[in-house]
């Protein structure tokens, strides 16, 4: 992927200097959001032990001291490149919004390690990277990045990265758009069961989204280079329900699916790609369960 040298957003803001923190939980429902907006379909009793130990939550509050230091050369890297691609993300979305009549407000983004505190709650950094609709803000360990690439056999592929950073930004379009409020109404409303399938629901319009992204923002920055979409289809494969469920417990269960197959994710990534077509993004919500 081409983007060194390229603008830089302002909406990037590095706490891993700080190190970890001790912080206070906030924000009720914190669970549920994080789930919404993680990359990974992660179980949710999982995911609320993990919130639960995550540093600092116990604590509630005070102390907070950690060594300032210096980043390393691949700290700065990371902070460079995601700072490129929250402005590719920017620039691609502000040009679609103006289009549909609408405004882009875009969303801010944090790198962390360890732990973070958001308008969500505090997350410890293996939930992975996490959009909070209630800050609008994206979260994200870099340091996911290496176990991507560790899964994926080794080799940098930004643009891996590039498609985790526009799913997360995707979650943002669908809250600007009202998708996520839609969502949170049927957690409410729905069965467990019901209540998952309109989380794959979102999250697959979040792998469009990220497509879709990809497609004009290679019109607008040529930013794709031989063998990039198949690594971006290697990692939406990598991070599909199944295939997670099979790696860490031997076996599936599709009822409790909150992301969506290896298969579905890379189907409606690579529509997205192909087409950028929004009205698709629509339908695909309006869909039937078993044609996504
Ligand atoms: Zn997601």
């Amino acid at each position: 992927m081409r983007w060194e040298g390229a603008r830089k957003s302002e909406n990037l803001e590095d706490r891993r200097r700080m190190g970890p923190r001790t912080l206070a939980i906030g924000g009720l429902g914190m669970l549920v959001i994080l789930l919404i907006g993680s990359l990974l379909g992660i179980d949710p009793r999982r995911l609320q032990q993990l919130v639960n130990n995550a540093p600092g939550a116990a604590q509630g509050g005070g102390g907070g001291q950690a060594a300032n230091r210096e980043l390393t050369p691949d700290e700065i890297r990371s902070r460079d490149f995601t700072a490129t691609l929250l402005a590719f993300t920017e620039e691609v979305w502000q040009e679609q919004f103006r289009r549909a009549g609408e405004s882009y407000t875009p969303p801010k983004m944090v790198l962390f390690s360890d732990a973070v505190q958001t308008g969500c709650g505090n997350a410890p950094s293996a939930v992975g990277p996490f959009y909070c609709p209630v800050d609008r803000t994206v979260y994200l360990d870099p340091t996911f990045f290496e176990e991507l690439e560790r899964k994926l056999g080794g080799s940098r592929a930004d643009f891996s990265q590039a498609y985790v950073i526009a799913h997360e930004i995707g979650h943002h379009v669908q809250n600007l758009l009202g998708y996520t409020a839609i969502v949170d109404q049927k957690r409410r409303t729905s069965s467990p069961e019901e209540f998952n399938r309109w989380s794959v629901r979102l999250e697959l319009q979040a792998d469009y989204l990220a497509g879709a992204w990809a497609h004009y923002g290679q019109q607008k920055f040529n930013f794709v280079e031989p063998g990039d979409v198949e690594a971006a289809m290697q990692s939406a494969q990598a991070i599909g329900d199944d295939r997670l469920q099979k790696n860490s417990r031997g076996f599936t269960s599709p009822e409790s699916y909150t992301h969506g197959t290896s298969a579905q994710r890379t189907k409606w990534f690579r529509r997205g790609l192909q087409t950028g077509d929004l009205n698709t993004m629509k339908e695909l919500f309006a869909l039937p369960y078993e044609q996504l």
